[in-house]
């Protein structure tokens, strides 16, 4: 029997009243568990097998390796977050981030409090979702071992210099002067801003990183810069982002 905290992060209908959950845990990275029966009402385990509830979760491993749901307790459940069209497709795509890493046991606990920080402020909406996007997307990168080396220049070691160059497959930045010959279609121009940004996201304390301003034209240009780095770092696109941008209040540019 093991007893892990964790998050339902995509579910799926298994059998006839059965489902698949994928679970973030502290840790063990990310897994995917058999609940039973929860598709009749009033199951046992209904509240947990829900797309993201938090919550303890006991397991039971079968001899094939299977994990059923035993029991449960609910912590929070993140359950307005799934009323939303922009935000559920916008949470749709973390999940699909986060699983497509293969999160690990080493990194599980940051990725699940990143997790689940976000899910609060998509509950909340005290921050804009079109924040909460390249937040998660730079330090997800960052917690799973490809955080950028953004300290200054790779070559000379220069902090600041007007617009630098940011190679987004190799993860380094370029001062003006050091950036010759490069392949300029995998790479991003900063200006102060976008890299005082980039920083802030990838290396502050967990607790401070939704809580920066900028204008709406820098954080649109952000959130290109990091979404292209996740996309060229892990090798694809992903389905759920296009579905997210389609959606109304994404397209709408006010919220
Ligand atoms: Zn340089």
């Amino acid at each position: 029997m093991l007893t892990i905290k964790g998050l339902v992060i995509r579910e799926r209908p298994a059998g006839e009243n059965d489902k698949w959950l994928t679970v973030l845990t502290a840790e063990q990275g990310v897994l995917e568990v058999r609940a039973r029966g929860v598709r009749k009402q009033n199951a046992k385990n209904a509240a947990i097998s829900q797309l993201y509830s938090y919550g303890s979760l006991c397991l039971e491993r079968s001899r094939t390796g299977v994990y059923f749901l035993n029991s449960s307790e609910l912590i929070r459940s993140f359950y307005s977050v799934r009323l939303d069209i922009s935000r559920l497709s916008l949470a749709l795509y973390f999940s699909e981030l986060t699983i497509y890493t293969g999160t690990g046991e080493q990194q599980s606990a940051d990725v699940l409090r990143l997790f689940l920080n976000t899910l609060h402020y998509l509950e909340v909406k005290e921050r804009s979702h079109r924040l909460l996007k390249p937040v998660f997307e730079l330090r997800l990168m960052s917690e799973i071992g490809l955080v950028p080396n953004l300290i200054g220049c790779c070559k000379c070691y220069k902090y600041e210099d007007g617009d630098m160059v940011f190679d987004m497959a190799e993860g380094r930045l370029y001062c003006s002067r050091c950036c010759s010959k490069r392949d300029m279609t995998r790479c991003a121009i900063l200006d102060g801003v976008l890299l005082h940004a980039l920083r802030f996201i990838a290396l502050s304390d967990m607790e401070r990183i939704f809580s920066f301003r900028i204008s709406k034209k820098h954080l649109e240009e952000l959130s290109l810069i990091t979404e292209r780095y996740a996309n060229i770092q892990l090798g694809r696109s992903f389905k759920t982002l296009e579905f997210y941008k389609s959606t109304d209040s994404y397209e709408e540019k006010t919220d």
